[in-house]
């Protein structure tokens, strides 16, 4: 079965009563188990709205939405919640790492959400994606004490830190310079093989685009190729 399927996906913003704007127009996706696409398009075209429904943090006006085989259209938001938490891994680009906390104890906070205490096994989880984003002997500095790449790196241990079937990633590499950017790139594709995740990566490069299996471009709300 495919890990996502989208059927004629409409999202309309009330931007105040009598306004109403339709921002993607009927959107039809399919991506199997482990691909790795690209999702390009200027900007304005919905990406970031595409990603927010796919991700379940925005419902969808019009449409059906399948993630791992489950209905994700008409859930309220508990049922999204709990779909969300067992199947989508997020990587955005301004990190959202808390900074307060260490990078380790940023790593475990989605396995403590839920279960309201880290496990040892989560505490080990987290350690061991520490050292393959090579970030090992930095468990316990803050985000401020990291460059813009450790944390994109932070970021993504994070986001594979419950094994997710889906990873979603919103520029995340747009911030960085060309070899970061390169390496980023390069654990999100090594996760992928190693785990069978599928990823679906926002990127205006299309450099890094190419190197994607496949590509989805969204222009004025609507797929223009596939
Ligand atoms: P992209 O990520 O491709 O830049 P977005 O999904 O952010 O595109 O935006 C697509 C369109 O939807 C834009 O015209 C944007 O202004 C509009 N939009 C996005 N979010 C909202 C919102 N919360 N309310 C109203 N309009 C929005
Ligand atoms: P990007 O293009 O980098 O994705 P945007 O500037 O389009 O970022 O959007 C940033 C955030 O603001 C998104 O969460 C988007 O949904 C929201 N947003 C964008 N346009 C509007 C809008 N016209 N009204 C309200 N929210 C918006």
């Amino acid at each position: 079965a495919p890990i996502l399927q989208l059927r004629g996906i409409r999202k309309r913003y009330n931007i105040g009563t009598p306004v109403e704007a339709e921002v993607l127009h009927g959107i039809d996706v399919t991506l199997q188990q482990a691909e790795f696409v690209a999702l390009t398009g200027p900007s304005g075209s919905g990406k970031s709205t595409l990603l927010n429904i796919i991700g379940l943090l925005e419902h969808t006006t019009a449409g059906t939405l399948e993630i791992a085989g489950q209905r994700a259209d008409g859930l309220d938001d508990a049922g999204l919640t709990q779909l969300r938490g067992a199947t989508i891994g997020f990587v955005f680009q301004f990190h959202h790492l808390l900074p307060a906390f260490s990078a380790l104890e940023n790593v475990m906070l989605p396995s403590m959400i839920g279960h309201g205490t880290a496990t040892p096994e989560a505490e080990a989880t987290a350690r061991d994606l520490l050292v393959r984003v090579g970030l090992k002997g930095a468990e316990h500095k803050r985000p401020g004490e990291l460059s813009g790449g450790m944390q994109q790196r932070v970021a993504i241990a994070r986001a594979l830190s419950l094994r997710p079937r889906l990873i979603l990633a919103d520029e995340p590499t747009g911030n960085l310079d060309t070899v970061t950017a390169d390496e980023i790139f390069a654990l999100l594709r090594e996760f992928n093989r190693d785990h069978g995740s599928a990823c679906l990566i926002v990127t205006h490069d299309p450099r890094l685009a190419g190197s994607c299996d496949r590509t989805i471009q969204l222009v004025d709300g609507r797929l223009v190729s596939d």
